[in-house]
């Protein structure tokens, strides 16, 4: 099999590197990728969200699967000329794509579909912010309706604060503040049959302690030890089925991965949010954990034979990834700086996927983005996982690189996060 994944991040490293352990996958092509992922696959210049161009390279390549990793691509409608020419395509559509484009869509595809969700008013103008957050009160919750990187959510004590993040936005969702343990639970979906990934849980906050500005992410673990039992599969009942059964009926099915964003709060599950493609840096450690070869997996998703697969299979060990950022992200990144120790990083376990990477002329790897890297590990418990992706961690050296010290930590400990 010929595949194409697009993108640049360390969640298409993670996918690449899957791919390229998969027996079934005779050429490995990625496009436009990074310096990490060069090591994996061909690398080709295109601008991921031209359609046009994205879909000649995978007929020039000969592609018998199209994997889009990143949300920017899908909600600029990629997946359709791809699928227009009959070339199989992992990642939904630009219409089902809105349930990660637009949070307003979200809401109505969950009210809809009777999914639980925190209460919300959609607001265009100061008045009604200032109404929707005077009805809810602190801690206030308010979201840039449109795409925005994983940056576009404040959520803040200070009136103020949150009453000027409505104003720098068009469109605003505005909730109520949901408390308790955050879940990220992947799902891949041909449209119809949803089959769920292991649960993870990212790290938002740039700082220790879950402080400082919301990021990317930086950093997530697999398993959660302290998660209820049955979660998987209440979710899948409550939340991952309704949602692709209500995008069905709309004629707009939803095929690739479902990325349901939950907090488990006192009143019970509720979704945060559903992302519509894999999420960065949880699919670093849920591939780390899968057994079952990919590429066939998204295939299935993407020609709709899911139901026919036979159930994922699963290692018992835990994974932990840890991200490298560069200095002043999220804010203004640095970039452009030498990345010493990968190699050395890798020699002691870890698994070094590259996020913001580039190669330099004479070789050597460059800083390229806010987030640099994320340092991979595997082990026989958390505790384990996480000392081997920290040790990691400190092989590796850039000017001004920073990296969270408390990722898995509370539950490598067996606390509640
Ligand atoms: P999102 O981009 O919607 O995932 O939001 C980013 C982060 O903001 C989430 O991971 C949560 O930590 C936080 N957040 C979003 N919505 C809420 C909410 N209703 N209540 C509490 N925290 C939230």
């Amino acid at each position: 099999m010929k595949v194409l994944v697009i993108g640049t991040g360390a969640r298409e490293h993670a996918l690449c590197r899957s791919l390229s352990q998969d027996p079934a996958v005779s050429e490995l092509h990625c496009a436009p990728g990074n310096a990490g992922i060069a090591r994996v696959a061909a690398l080709h210049p295109v601008d991921q969200l031209d359609g046009a161009a994205v879909t000649a390279l995978a007929r020039e390549l000969g592609a018998d699967l199209v994997v889009v990793g990143p949300e920017a691509p899908l909600v600029a409608g990629v997946a359709e000329p791809l699928r227009a020419a009959g070339i199989p395509v992992f990642g939904p559509g630009k219409e089902a794509a809105q349930l990660e484009g637009s949070k307003a869509f979200a809401k109505d595809v969950m009210a809809a579909a009777g999914v639980p969700t925190a209460r919300s008013y959609v607001c265009t103008t100061p008045e009604e912010a200032a109404a929707a957050l005077d009805a809810f009160g602190a801690p206030y919750v308010v979201k840039d309706d449109g795409l925005a990187a994983g940056k576009g959510v404040v959520v803040t004590e200070d009136r103020a604060a949150a009453l000027e993040h409505a104003a720098a936005c068009e469109r605003v969702v505005i909730e109520e503040y949901l408390d308790g343990p955050e879940v990220s639970l992947f799902a891949i979906t041909d449209g119809t049959t949803v089959l769920p990934l292991v649960p993870a849980q990212d790290f938002k906050r740039a700082l220790d302690g879950d402080r400082g500005p919301n990021t990317g992410g930086m950093g997530a673990y697999s398993p959660l030890p302290w998660a209820p039992e049955g979660l998987v599969a209440e979710v899948l009942e409550s939340v991952l089925q309704p949602t692709v059964d209500e995008l069905r009926h709309r004629g707009t099915p939803f095929s690739g991965l479902l990325y349901a964003g939950l907090a488990l709060t006192s009143r019970g599950t509720r979704v945060i949010e559903f992302n519509a493609r894999f999420g960065d840096p949880e699919t670093q450690v849920v591939l780390a954990r899968l057994r079952t070869p990919l590429a066939g997996v998204l295939l299935a998703a993407a020609d709709g034979t899911l139901g026919e697969l036979e159930p994922l299979r699963w290692s018992e060990e835990a994974a932990v990834t840890v991200v490298m950022a560069s200095e002043g992200y999220p804010a203004s990144p640095r970039t452009g700086d030498p990345i010493e120790g990968l190699d050395a990083a890798e020699a002691d376990g870890a698994s070094v996927l590259h996020a913001g990477t580039r190669s330099g002329p004479a070789g050597e790897v460059l800083t390229a983005g806010g987030r640099v890297l994320s340092v991979t590990a595997v082990g026989a418990d958390l505790a384990e996982a996480r000392a081997k992706a920290y040790a990691g961690v400190a092989e590796i050296s850039f000017k001004g690189a920073q990296h969270r010290t408390d990722i898995a930590a509370a539950a490598a400990g067996q606390q509640l996060p």
